[in-house]
């Protein structure tokens, strides 16, 4: 368990409300929340179907907070399905019982094979029926990453196994819960923690047409661009290392909403842009669901 001084815990409660796009007076509200999470820590279980783990790595590389306080003091990680310590039967009792208890919050990251129920098991039980289960009782969804939130690379042109999406899966089971969609590959860890905290206090936060918060999601990374200013002036990069506009090397920032290029990723140390690679769209509903349509691409000519 994690100590916090006054002061620490004051200035944790002024980053996650920046963080969740806030103006500083909404700060005692924020650590009135921040404080009912301490005492009364919500249970949030976290699932996985078709994925890489890359969404819980991405978790574990928060900020503020850090990882060890996210998940031992601000909520009750009943169960993840790679950072439990417990497996075999006593990781499903756990899971069985948290089901069986409700009142938690259900992560899910990565896809739903529906047509190949097998693809993807935990205890020799269909990961698609454990999802039915935990959503039906669960007081509210979040769908991690683009895999969760769209297919994403499991549902990749052909998709043997019927790679579908959260929101798809629970239309098709007819399951209507609150369901919010953090895109990503991976889902960027302020967007995790920043949510969560918001559910817990303020209820769903406000929501764009597709399921995403509009606090992470309202803008195109193409409008929060530090290179906008050269793509006006058609001054485009010809390699990844040129100063530059990176749409004719195959960049779909114009097309992708996220705020990667404000947030920064690792710490906010970086970014794609600033880096000098191209936004491939990884928070996008058409991320890599084209075969025809590679990450990079020379020669892209029109402005948008
Ligand atoms: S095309 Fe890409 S690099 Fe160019 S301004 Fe838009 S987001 Fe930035
Ligand atoms: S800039 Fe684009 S490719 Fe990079 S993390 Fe953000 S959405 Fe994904």
């Amino acid at each position: 368990m994690v100590n916090l001084s006054r002061r620490d815990f004051l200035s944790f409660c002024a980053k996650i409300t920046a963080l969740i796009g806030l103006e500083s007076t909404f700060v005692p509200q924020i650590a009135e929340g921040v404080s009912k999470l301490i005492n009364n820590a919500p249970p949030v279980i976290w699932l996985q179907g078709q994925s890489c783990s890359g969404c819980s790595v991405s978790l574990l590389n928060s900020y503020a907070p850090g990882p060890a306080e996210l998940i031992t003091r601000y909520i009750s990680l009943k169960f993840h399905s790679t950072l439990s310590t417990a497996t075999g039967d006593v990781a499903m009792d756990t899971l069985n019982q948290v089901i069986k208890d409700g009142g938690y919050f259900l992560v899910f990251e990565g896809s739903v094979p529906s047509k190949m129920p097998e693809a993807c098991l935990m205890g020799h039980v269909p990961v698609s029926e454990i999802l039915s289960d935990a959503a039906k009782n669960s007081e509210g969804i979040i769908a991690v990453g683009t895999c969760a939130s769209f297919g994403g690379i499991p549902a990749a042109e052909n998709n043997p196994t019927g790679a579908i999406s959260v929101p798809l899966f629970l239309k098709n089971e007819n399951i209507n819960k609150p369901t919010i969609l953090l895109p990503g590959c991976p889902a960027h860890p302020d967007w995790i923690v920043g949510t969560l905290v918001h559910m817990i206090k303020f209820g769903l936060p406000p929501l764009d047409a597709k399921g995403r918060p509009k606090m992470f999601f309202a803008k195109l990374i193409h409008e929060q661009c530090p290179r906008f200013s050269d793509y006006e002036r058609e001054k485009f990069a010809k390699t990844f290392t040129d100063k530059g506009c990176l749409f004719r090397l195959g960049c779909i920032g114009p097309n992708t909403y996220a705020d990667c290029t404000i947030r920064y990723w690792n710490s906010r140390i970086n970014s794609c842009i600033p880096s000098g690679a191209p936004c491939i769209g990884c928070a996008s509903e058409d991320f890599a669901i084209k075969a025809n349509f590679p990450f990079f691409r020379k020669g892209e000519e029109k402005k948008i």
